[in-house]
């Protein structure tokens, strides 16, 4: 098998793959393989993917439990309180480094006699019956009896596989840091603030760092992607001083010794649509098939999700592979087409301009956030858990 991308999809997807005894090359375009982005947040669908690979205790020794979702806008009115217990006595997510995370399966890789290529930016797929793949040094890699390509939401891949796709960038991104939580003021949560649907701050508790700091924290602010530049051109102080501090000034403080924007990173996101996931024995997977806004904190879940279902689903299903991944992305879409759909209705009611969208927003979660019912099915979506139909056993939450 040949698995392009050594992101969370791809690295699970090698991984499980691997431990069911499948020979498994992994490309990967940069020379030292890394994380991108900050901080994580698993859902019990994810944790459950994590088990799967054997992975589950180590991510949670490592990471920060996260019980609740919490949400405020500037007035201190709780716009959104879900709680993961309301879904089961003793659910909750876990709030995870992303170096960690990536550590954890890229660890395993190699001892599960995993083949690792790095600095190979695949470039063409040639055969797509029996793929091979040609990096940007000429070397070629297969013929393999499937490819996986997990090569995220900017694919460039994509195309070969379904020309008709498209994964237009959303107009919102944010900017990101991790920052030391000494007191550990933020443990159990997912606390955001809004102002209106122009600001939104966050702060996820991660656990340990990979330089195994205690009490970790990540912190987000989110803006219009035509404004990410000029903001980070901008003064740190300035912003922290004069935007963050009045409207959180706890947050603010875990910035308190900084003095510029060095350990920030940017994000953007797009919202991709393809159409079916594959053609003959090439196979999307993660956010190269279905990546959408980061709102509802699903996509790292879903591509684990999708990695261990479809090494298990090759292992049982002994019809030829490309009627076997037509069943599984059949199965997967079930999920994913629901977060995909939920994740856009939702975007704009915290990400926009105006007061239409968070006046929306406060009509619809504030009751959520407090009736029966409407409660249990904003904490099932937050779970990551909200399917059309069954989990197979091996990602039953
Ligand atoms: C700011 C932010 C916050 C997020 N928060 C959450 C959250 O809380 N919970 C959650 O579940 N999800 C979250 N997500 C989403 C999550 O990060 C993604 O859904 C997840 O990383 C997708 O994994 P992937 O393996 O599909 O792709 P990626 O992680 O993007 O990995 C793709 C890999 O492919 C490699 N690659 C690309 N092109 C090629 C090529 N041609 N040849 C070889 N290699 C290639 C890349 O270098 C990379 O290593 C967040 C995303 C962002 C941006």
């Amino acid at each position: 098998m040949g698995v392009v991308g050594c992101g969370v999809g791809g690295m699970a997807a090698a991984l499980a793959l691997a431990r069911r005894g499948h020979a498994v090359t992994l490309l990967e375009a940069f020379a030292a393989p890394r994380p991108l982005g900050s901080g994580l947040l698993l859902q019990p669908t994810g944790l459950a993917a994590l088990k799967a690979l054997g992975l589950d205790e180590a991510i949670r020794a490592a990471g920060a439990r996260v019980d609740r979702l919490e949400g405020r806008d500037t007035r201190g009115r709780r716009v959104m309180d879900l709680d993961y217990g309301d879904w089961r006595p003793g659910a909750h997510g876990v709030g995870i480094h992303r170096a960690v995370l990536f550590d954890a399966l890229h660890d395993e890789l190699s001892p599960e006699g995993v083949e690792v290529v790095t600095d190979a930016r695949i470039v063409r797929i040639e055969s797509l019956a029996k793929p091979v793949l040609h990096d940007q040094h000429g070397r070629v890699f297969g013929p393999f009896d499937l490819a996986i390509i997990g090569d995220g939401a900017a694919s460039t891949l994509r195309a070969a596989i379904r020309p008709a796709s498209r994964a237009p960038i959303y107009p919102w991104g944010a900017v990101w840091t991790n920052a030391s939580d000494p007191e550990n003021r933020f443990a159990g949560a997912l606390r955001q603030v809004y102002h209106r649907a122009e600001v939104m701050s966050g702060v996820l508790p991660v656990g340990r760092g990979p330089d195994r700091a205690e009490n970790q924290v990540s912190l987000f602010w989110s803006l219009p992607v035509a404004d990410l530049d000029a903001f980070l051109d901008g003064d740190f102080a300035t912003w922290r001083d004069q935007r963050l501090t009045p409207l959180w000034p706890e947050a603010a403080a875990l910035l308190a010794e900084r003095n510029d924007w060095a350990g920030f990173s940017r994000a953007v996101y797009r919202d991709v649509s393809v159409g079916r996931w594959n053609r003959q024995a090439c196979v999307l997977i993660g956010d190269a098939a279905h990546g959408t806004s980061p709102q509802l904190g699903q996509g790292a879940n879903l591509a684990l999700v999708d990695a261990v279902e479809l090494a298990a689903r090759l292992d049982r299903d002994l019809r030829p592979t490309a009627v076997v991944v037509r069943a599984w992305q059949d199965q997967r879409r079930r999920h994913t087409g629901v977060y995909q759909l939920v994740s856009k209705a939702l975007t704009p009611l915290f990400q926009a301009h105006g007061a239409f969208w968070p006046l929306m927003r406060d009509l619809f979660f504030t009751p959520m956030s407090r009736w029966p019912g409407l409660k249990q099915l904003g904490v099932l979506l937050l779970t990551g858990a909200l399917r059309l139909g069954r989990f197979p056993p091996e990602t039953r939450p």
